[in-house]
């Protein structure tokens, strides 16, 4: 664990300049550390991520950003489902209680990561344009900084920093270099995603989660655009084509849901692949570095979780800095593993049908005493996880279980089930 304690962490050097890279260091730089960000610009012509739960909003407003990022983002009052042609379900946000916001946003995330980012230059933070990279100490568990990363500091830094933070995201620096394991999801989707012009949505600002033919899809809308993703079995996306742009522009055409909601639009950016995206790792700290945001772990872009993830991993990590001890940084590991863990299962309450097999079986029953009594109570708990607000509070995932288990009637599960 962090040797470094009882000593104070005073310099921290973060690699990475996405959201989770950014927050952690506006945190740490408004702590008065001496904070460096190494960041490799993105190339790609997109960035995943676009579809905020209501749970960041509270976290923007503390990093004093939210103003900037409304303007340029698309208000998102709620989330719809559309599971089959007679199960539909719309949540609009204000309908949560209890201490989150009542909103959301569909934000760009070229912008979004370029705000953050700005932010924690603001709060005194260095940013190092330039791609970091890292070598293992022989023999030990530990890594720093190669001579010519630290060189591109030009001084910022006068020695090696006092931690080690990994967040390049799927780039995995550390992970790699030190072969630490990670418990890999059950499911092996590829999500192809683009933005098109135009497309149906059934509430304003609503993301979209629809199950498709094969898969489901997401269709998140943003200024003047509609992000549209697909995440669809490998072993289906061969009968689509041989490239991901002519299995993406036939799935638009082909899927018979896809073809009733988007069938004129057309595509405005190449299309974007991801495979393998669900991961945790087995160890998220260690002698002088830690890991964060999707370096540590990601599940599944269902649900929008990602992100809120990733920031408030950054709060509970600038909290073990702080403290310094090795009790700190194991408790860091062990909240954010559980967080993962607990959208993990709900993840694959929405892969199994349970999850929609439930609210449809309210739905049908919401005119018997027991359900009229009961069913606003436990909607207010899932909203809640939902949010994120609640997404590890005992009690809400307890109901969330209770429900899983008890609440589907004689009503089968795999008709609503993700192929
Ligand atoms: C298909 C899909 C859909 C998703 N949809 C959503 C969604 O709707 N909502 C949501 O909240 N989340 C979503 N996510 C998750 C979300 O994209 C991530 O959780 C989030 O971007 C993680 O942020 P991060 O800061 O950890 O990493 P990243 O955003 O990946 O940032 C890492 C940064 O590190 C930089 N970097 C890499 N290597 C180096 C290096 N050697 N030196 C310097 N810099 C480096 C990269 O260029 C990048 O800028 C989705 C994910 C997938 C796969």
């Amino acid at each position: 664990m962090n040797r470094r304690h009882p000593e104070r962490i005073k310099t921290v050097a973060i690699l990475g300049g996405g959201p989770a890279a950014s927050t952690l260091a506006t945190l740490l730089a408004r702590a008065g550390l001496t904070v460096a960000i190494w960041h490799q610009p993105k190339h790609a012509p997109l960035i995943v991520g676009e579809s905020l739960v209501p749970a960041i909003v509270p976290l923007l407003q503390k990093l004093g950003i939210e103003e900037e990022v409304r303007a340029f983002s698309t208000f998102k009052p709620g989330a719809t489902f559309n599971l089959s042609d007679d199960v539909n379900f719309s949540f609009f946000f204000h309908q949560l209680t209890g201490a989150t916001a009542t909103y959301a946003y569909n934000v760009p995330r070229d912008r979004f990561d370029e705000t953050l980012l700005t932010n924690a230059q603001r709060a005194g933070a260095r940013v190092i344009e330039a791609r970091a990279a890292v070598e293992r100490v022989a023999g030990t568990d530990r890594v720093q900084l190669t001579r010519e990363t630290l060189a591109k500091a030009n001084g910022f830094l006068a020695d090696s920093p006092d931690l080690l933070v990994d967040a390049t995201g799927r780039a995995r620096l550390l992970p790699n270099l030190l072969a630490i394991p990670s418990r890999e999801g059950g499911r092996k989707d590829t999500a192809l995603f683009a933005h098109v012009d135009r497309a149906q949505l059934d509430h304003t600002g609503h993301v979209h989660t629809t199950r498709l033919d094969h898969g489901w899809s997401w269709r998140i809308p943003l200024p003047g655009r509609v992000s549209l993703g697909m995440v669809i079995g490998a072993e289906h996306l061969p009968q689509f084509g041989a490239t991901k742009e002519a299995r993406y522009d036939n799935l638009l055409k082909q899927d018979s849901v896809l073809s009733a909601v988007a069938s004129d639009a057309q595509r405005l950016t190449p299309v974007m692949e991801y495979v393998n995206y669900q991961l945790v790792s087995a160890r998220m700290v260690g002698d002088g570095w830690a890991l964060l945001g999707d370096t540590a772990g990601f599940i599944d872009p269902v649900f929008s979780s990602g992100l809120f993830l990733g920031m408030q991993g950054a709060w509970l990590l600038a909290e073990a800095i702080r403290d310094g001890s090795p009790a700190a940084f194991q408790r860091y590991q062990h909240e954010a593993t559980h967080h993962l863990e607990t959208w993990h299962e709900i993840v694959d309450y929405f892969y199994s049908g349970r999850l929609f097999t439930c609210f449809k079986v309210g739905q049908k029953l919401r005119n018997t005493l027991l359900v009229r009594l009961a069913f606003p109570h436990i909607n207010k708990h899932l909203g809640r996880i939902f949010s994120g607000a609640a997404s590890t509070a005992p009690y809400s995932v307890g109901l969330l279980r209770f429900a899983m288990k008890y609440g589907l009637k004689d009503e089968d599960p795999g008709a609503l089930r993700i192929r």
